[in-house]
């Protein structure tokens, strides 16, 4: 169980409605597809689940104060519910995870005198430092991931269809410990490198063709995230000079991260790189991502983020340039912030191999 480190005085509520299962797994340790839960002011935490998850909420969330109530029930509606004996709540609720369809039904039910306040992002906010045991989850991640790719990356050879590389990469997953992938596996052959979220097609390898795989694990809950390039056959000229540009970039970028600088100091450092080469135009995403429970997690490395990194953040950085029609080039790692800098996590090489 880990304590909500929120103010609930200045922000005006007394209890937190949490919706998400990703921060419901956060504070109570439960696994579960279905539940809510209630904090309160005084740091106590009421999970409320359905019938089928009454002996994993007592293993998961041992000692902690579950409710099981029928499973056909709105979850939100059975907390909000269960807060009307009180004379009056300040109930704070967050608008990103809670549908139009529940906050009407949730209104409808609300005792007198009781009010709802928009709170965004209380836990989220939290999730973004990482503590050892998180840490300790989002490394065996990337170890796993980085497993999976040496695995299959000596294998991929000309005629192999996208599909079949991204099907070895999570099966190589799985069997060296990741509960499932973090995402759908990305892997684009030739020009459809130039998109950056492809999704793998029935599309076999050609002979003489760049390849960007973009995979990440899930383990213990916890996400990886790594994207690497590969060439069959020898790249040209062209090719290799959008890569040494992208790295070149990468590397920028890692090198400007340590605690107290902004997300977005760390964009703009792969931002200049590209531009000083005339790419600006084709680097048309963010940086890189927050990660941990989800593979997209506060904060983004975005031009505007003025987030001030803390040691223990863990992070993507993956810039990339597209072109249209031609292919595309896209490195990534996952890193953790540190008091001076980053620990690079991602163990796999960042030269560009030719197979
Ligand atoms: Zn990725
Ligand atoms: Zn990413």
């Amino acid at each position: 169980m880990r304590k909500l480190e929120f103010d609930f005085a200045t922000a005006g509520v007394d209890v937190l409605l949490v919706q998400t299962l990703p921060n419901i797994r956060y504070l109570t340790g439960f696994t579960g597809s279905n539940a809510g839960c209630l904090v309160t002011s005084d740091g106590e935490t009421t999970l409320f689940t359905d019938p089928r998850y009454t002996t994993q909420a007592s293993q998961e969330f041992a000692g902690g104060d579950t409710r099981i109530i029928t499973k056909h029930r709105m979850m939100s509606l059975a907390a909000v519910e269960h807060l009307g004996k009180r004379r009056s709540v300040r109930i704070g609720y967050d608008p990103a995870a809670t549908t139009v369809a529940e906050l009407r039904r949730i209104e409808a039910k609300l005792p007198a005198r009781s009010s709802l306040v928009e709170i965004e992002g209380a836990v989220e906010k939290q999730r973004q430092v990482k503590d050892e045991s998180e840490l300790a989850l989002i490394r065996e991640s990337v170890r796993t991931n980085s497993a999976a790719f040496d695995a299959v990356v000596r294998k991929i050879k000309p005629g192999m269809r996208e599909s079949d590389v991204a099907a070895e990469l999570e099966f190589q997953q799985r069997k060296k410990g990741a509960s499932s992938p973090a995402f759908d596996t990305i892997v684009a052959s030739g020009p459809r490198t130039a998109l950056p979220h492809a999704h793998p097609t029935e599309a076999r390898l050609d002979p003489n063709i760049l390849v960007l795989i973009d995979m990440g694990a899930s383990r213990g809950g916890y996400a990886s995230d790594m994207t690497r390039m590969l060439h069959l056959g020898r790249p040209s000229a062209k090719v290799r000079g959008w890569y040494d540009a992208v790295l070149e970039a990468q590397l920028a970028a890692l090198d400007s991260i340590r605690a107290g600088v902004t997300a977005g100091s760390v964009d703009r450092a792969a931002r200049e790189v590209l531009k000083a080469k005339g790419f600006a135009e084709l680097f048309t995403h963010s940086t890189g991502h927050g990660l941990g429970l989800e593979i997209h997690e506060m904060p983004g490395i975005r031009s505007k983020d003025k987030t001030r990194l803390r040691a223990g953040m863990a992070i993507t950085v993956e810039p990339g340039i597209y072109i249209p029609g031609e292919g595309g080039i896209r490195i990534e790692d996952t890193v953790v912030v540190t008091q001076n800098g980053c620990e690079i996590l991602t163990p796999t090489t960042k030269e560009f191999v030719s197979i």
